[in-house]
C-alpha cells in the first residue's frame, strides 16, 4: 500500500504554527491579521467552501470579514468592495470566490485585487513573479500541494514530474512550483497524444484534470509519488478524485486520499497568504521559510 499524503494532517499541524505566530505578535502589532472574503451569487458550493475558510480563520485567528452580493450585482459594485477591501488597513487577504455567476468577468475584478492582498495567488503580477521565482502570494492548490510532498519526505530536485492540467488555478502554477524546485516537468492537456506512455515516466505525478477516476494503475510508474487534485461528488454519495485510489495504491508509493489530500492544504495555504502579508506589513520574522515556494 502507498504511504498516505495526509492533507489533513499536516493542515491541522500548520494551523498550531499559524496561531502560535499570532498569538506571538499580536499584541505587538496591535491587530490580528485579517481576511476578507467575498461571494457573490448564491452557488451552493461556493458556500461551503467560503464557510470552511471562515471556520479555519476562527481556529488560527485570524479575523475574517465575508460579504456576499446578490448574483445581479453589477461588476462597478463588486469592484468597489473589492476596492474598499484594498484600502483597509485591517484587510491583510483579499479572496474573491469563484465561479462567479454569469455575466461576470473574473479577470478585470480578480486584476482589482491590491497584488500583496492577493491570498489566492491568482493576480497576474502574482503569476509573474512565480514564473521570475520572486517572492509573492503563491496559489494556494499548487503550493499546498508543495507543503504535502516536502512535508513526507519528496524532493521534486532532479526527478521526472508529470502535471496532468494546464489550468491557471492549478496545472500552469504546479509546473512552475516543480520547475523551480528543480524537477524535470512535462505538462499534459485534453490534446496530449499518448497520455499513457508521458504519465508512466514520471516519479512525481500530479493529476488536476477534473475528470473523475481518468488515472488508473496503468498510468502510474511503480513507486512514484501521486497526488490527486481532482474532487468531485460521486452520484451514490461521498467525494472522489481523478486516480482511482484503489488501484493506483497499489503501485505508487505515496497517494493523497480524496478527501483528505489537497483540498484541506488549499484552505490552509490561504491562511498562510494571509498570514505572511501581515507579518511582511508589520516586519515580523515569521519562520514559515519551508512553506515559501
Ligand atoms: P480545469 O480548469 O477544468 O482544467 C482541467 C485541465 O485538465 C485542462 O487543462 C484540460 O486540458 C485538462 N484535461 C481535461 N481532460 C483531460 C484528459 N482527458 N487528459 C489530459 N488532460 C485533460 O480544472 P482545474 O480548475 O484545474 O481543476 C481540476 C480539478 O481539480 C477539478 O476536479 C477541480 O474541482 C479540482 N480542484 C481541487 C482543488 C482542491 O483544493 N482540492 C482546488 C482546485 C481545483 P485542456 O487545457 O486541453 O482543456
Amino acid at each position: 500500500m502507498a504511504l498516505r499524503l495526509d492533507g489533513k494532517a499536516l493542515s491541522a499541524q500548520l494551523e498550531q504554527r499559524l496561531h502560535a505566530l499570532i498569538e506571538a505578535h499580536h499584541e505587538s502589532v496591535g491587530r490580528p491579521p485579517g481576511l476578507a472574503l467575498l461571494r457573490v451569487g448564491d452557488d451552493p458550493a461556493s458556500g461551503v467552501y467560503v464557510s470552511n475558510k471562515e471556520k479555519a480563520c476562527a481556529r488560527v485567528g485570524v479575523v475574517s470579514t465575508g460579504v456576499h452580493l446578490a448574483s445581479t450585482t453589477p461588476a462597478a459594485d463588486v469592484l468597489n468592495a473589492l476596492q474598499r477591501f484594498n484600502l483597509d488597513p485591517l484587510v491583510d487577504g483579499i479572496l474573491l470566490q469563484l465561479p462567479l455567476p454569469d455575466g461576470l468577468d473574473e479577470g478585470p475584478l480578480l486584476a482589482a485585487i491590491d497584488p500583496e492582498k492577493d491570498a489566492d495567488g491568482l493576480h497576474t503580477m502574482n503569476l509573474g513573479r512565480l514564473l521570475k521565482g520572486e517572492p509573492g502570494p503563491r496559489s494556494c492548490t499548487p503550493a499546498g500541494v508543495m507543503a504535502l510532498l516536502r512535508s513526507n519526505g519528496v524532493d521534486p530536485a532532479g526527478k521526472r514530474a508529470v502535471v496532468v492540467g494546464r489550468s491557471i488555478l492549478v496545472g500552469q502554477p504546479m509546473a512552475l512550483m516543480l520547475q523551480a524546485a528543480n524537477a524535470t516537468v512535462s505538462v499534459a492537456h485534453s490534446r496530449t497524444s499518448d497520455l499513457v506512455a508521458l504519465t508512466r515516466e514520471a516519479e512525481i505525478l500530479v493529476v488536476a484534470a477534473g475528470r473523475p477516476g481518468m488515472i488508473g494503475a496503468e498510468h502510474v510508474r511503480p513507486g512514484a509519488a501521486v497526488v490527486d487534485v481532482g474532487i468531485h461528488r460521486k452520484p451514490e454519495g461521498g467525494l472522489c478524485g481523478d486516480v482511482r485510489a484503489d488501484e493506483v495504491d497499489a503501485v505508487a508509493a505515496a497517494l493523497t486520499p480524496v478527501p483528505g489530500g489537497v483540498g484541506p492544504m488549499t484552505v490552509t495555504m490561504l491562511l498562510v497568504n494571509t498570514v505572511l502579508a501581515w507579518c511582511r506589513r508589520h516586519g515580523i520574522d515569521h519562520g514559515l521559510e519551508d512553506l515559501i515556494t
